[in-house]
């Protein structure tokens, strides 16, 4: 759906975007993640044919970002993190000025500002001017002009910006709808909305594509969290136990302890966790909870951008 080889982008001498690679198939949602001025805008420019890139290629449904803009405009949908809205205008007049820059015709049109104006919940605002809209509104009606013709690909700078946490929920099921038909590339800060929503980020540094990878191969850890009356100084038949390397205490609580058992990379998590019920049981101790830690995400970025992860990076050796 999304291809992208070795974009780059230059501002004078500054090199923003350093020769990036990627591609991304249909339905996937994924996370466009960086530090502020890591190339994210530059990148969502470029692809949305809003700057050209110096060097590299980029196609989207096959179609050349640079060789034929107006193919690719037809079916991509942008939401860029501050869109000129007119605000003279009305939503209704907007959504009918952005449906005739998609191309769309007729009932076609009428049909698909309709179905915009439902699903970003604008009904009530139709015939407002956009002056009077509050921050979450005029969001609102950015979203609506980014999904008007059913985009292929959809490409959203911060969409829950400035909206209520009803709304952030309503628009987070609507990226997701929009994902079972399209592509969606989403840039966000918000590490709640990069786990509710994307299956793979995307992670730029310095211009650089640092990290492309599964989420949930990001958030898997080689460590098991444990609740269990077993006291710790019974913690001996947990250690002995194959593939445990280390435990170590993490609360207490009256009647439970937690505790955080690493394993070695010779062990199955899943092994190891059915080891330790066993042995739990066998001590006629009670079991509370027993479950792998998953990486914290906002703990797991900032280590890519310090370069010190662990995780495997683009460009890594195999
Ligand atoms: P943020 O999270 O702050 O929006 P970003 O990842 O989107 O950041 P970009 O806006 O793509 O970053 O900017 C990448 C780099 O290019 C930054 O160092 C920025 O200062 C620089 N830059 C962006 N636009 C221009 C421009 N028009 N002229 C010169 N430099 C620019």
């Amino acid at each position: 759906m999304l291809k992208v080889e070795d974009l780059t982008r230059r501002y004078g001498g500054f090199l923003a975007v350093d020769r990036v690679t990627f591609s991304v198939g249909k339905g996937e949602i994924v996370g466009l993640l960086g530090h502020n001025g890591a190339g994210k805008t530059t990148i969502m420019k470029m692809l949305s044919g809003y700057l050209e890139p110096n060097s590299g290629d980029a196609t989207v449904d096959g179609h050349n970002i640079v060789d034929e803009p107006k193919e690719v405009q037809k079916v991509l949908g942008y939401l860029p993190e501050t869109l000129p809205l007119y605000p003279e205008m009305t939503v209704a007049q907007y959504l009918y000025f952005s449906a005739d820059l998609k191309g769309l015709k007729d009932r076609e049109k009428v049909s698909e500002i309709l179905r915009v104006t439902n699903s970003t919940d604008l009904r009530e605002k139709f015939l407002s001017p956009i002056a009077n809209l509050s921050r979450g509104y005029k969001q609102r009606l950015g979203v609506a002009q980014a999904i008007i013709g059913n985009p292929r690909l959809l490409i959203l700078d911060e969409p829950t910006n400035g909206l209520d946490p009803e709304q952030t929920q309503h628009m987070r099921s609507l990226i997701r709808d929009i994902a079972k038909n399209a592509t969606v590339i989403l840039s966000t800060h918000i590490m709640q909305e990069v786990d509710a929503l994307c299956s793979r980020v995307l992670m730029l540094h310095s211009g650089k594509l640092a990290l492309d990878a599964q989420l949930d191969e990001l958030r898997a850890s080689n460590s098991l969290l444990v609740e269990s009356t077993l006291a710790t100084t019974k913690l001996e038949s947990l250690e002995n136990l194959f593939g445990v390397e280390t435990i170590s205490l993490i609360a207490t609580t009256e009647g439970s302890s937690t505790y955080r058992v690493t394993t070695n990379a010779d062990a199955a998590l899943k092994n190891v966790s059915a080891d330790i019920a066993r042995e739990i049981s066998k001590q006629k101790e009670s079991l509370f909870m027993l479950k792998p830690e998953l990486r914290d995400l906002e703990t797991l970025f900032r280590e890519v951008g310090n370069k010190d992860s662990g995780v495997k990076e683009v460009g890594d050796a195999a």
